[in-house]
């Protein structure tokens, strides 16, 4: 249920980019608003559908300005909404909004998380049923998280035969990044015939999708509208699609 009191705080995953892929809650959530905040990409992609908004874009990077505009509007008595792609608690602002509000006693009981459709599941239905057993999330930006913790879940995630879904693949700052994951979980054993995915700007212009091998997934320019899929050891390619068994003995087809 939406609450409808005044100095609400929506933080709104409005899923991969078309309009259809939005929740209807989210929408919902984009109605109620006087003020919706976000980076300059999202705000781009939902502008049009909301014509009589206020709209605010802040840059990359500027997160806790963001946060700290959307908790301050919402004290003053606005109802706003801080929208990501996809899922706001994946690699979303989320967390910042709840861990800065203690500072906003106020604003106690008037903060709502509204899910979204995260890259790895708008990307995965995109490649066919690549996640359909267990699997992981590892980004691979180092902007927040230390290289090294990325290298020991990207180790772990092997070790555990885990689907992985890279986020943040790449950058211009960090382009040999996807390469150097393919060379760990290369030297963890995974073989180079290894089906893998990768998609582009799902929902959006330009949607891409492509199903390869881990060894030729390293030499792939990708870029940060990018997700890559990396097969557990029982994922195959079926036609065109990619996709990982869970144990169904299937009698007719031996599929
Ligand atoms: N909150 C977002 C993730 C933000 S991190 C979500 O839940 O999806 C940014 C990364 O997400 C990108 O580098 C890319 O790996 C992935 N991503 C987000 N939107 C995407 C899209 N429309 N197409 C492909 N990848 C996307």
């Amino acid at each position: 249920m939406m609450e409808h009191t005044k100095g609400m705080i929506y933080i709104a995953g409005i899923g991969p980019g078309s309009k259809e892929g939005m929740t209807e809650a989210a929408r919902e959530a984009l109605e109620n608003s006087d003020l919706i905040i976000g980076y300059t990409t999202y705000i781009e992609l939902i502008r049009e559908y909301f014509p009589d908004k206020m709209f605010e874009t802040t840059p990359m990077r500027r997160e806790e300005e963001r946060c700290r505009m959307v908790l301050e509007e919402a004290e003053k008595g606005k109802n706003v909404c801080l929208v990501s792609s996809g899922d706001a608690g994946v690699y979303g602002m989320a967390g910042l909004v709840l861990q800065m509000s203690v500072e906003y006693p106020a604003l106690a009981g008037r903060i709502q998380i509204i899910p979204g459709v995260t890259a790895a599941l708008s990307g995965a239905a995109l490649l066919g049923s690549p996640l359909t057993n267990d699997f992981c999330t590892i980004s691979l930006s180092d902007l927040l998280t230390p290289k090294e913790e990325i290298e020991r879940r990207l180790k772990g995630a092997a070790l555990g035969d885990f689907a992985i879904v890279l986020y943040n693949p790449s950058s211009r700052r960090r382009r040999d990044y996807l390469k150097r994951a393919c060379d760990i979980l290369l030297s963890c054993g995974l073989p180079e015939s290894r089906p893998c995915g990768i998609v582009r700007s799902i929902g959006r212009e330009g949607q891409e999708a492509q199903i390869v091998r881990l060894g030729e997934l390293a030499g792939l320019e990708v870029d940060m509208f990018t997700t890559v899929f990396i097969g557990n050891s029982h994922t195959r390619i079926i036609g065109d699609r990619l996709v990982t068994p869970r144990g169904y003995r299937l009698t007719e087809n031996k599929g």
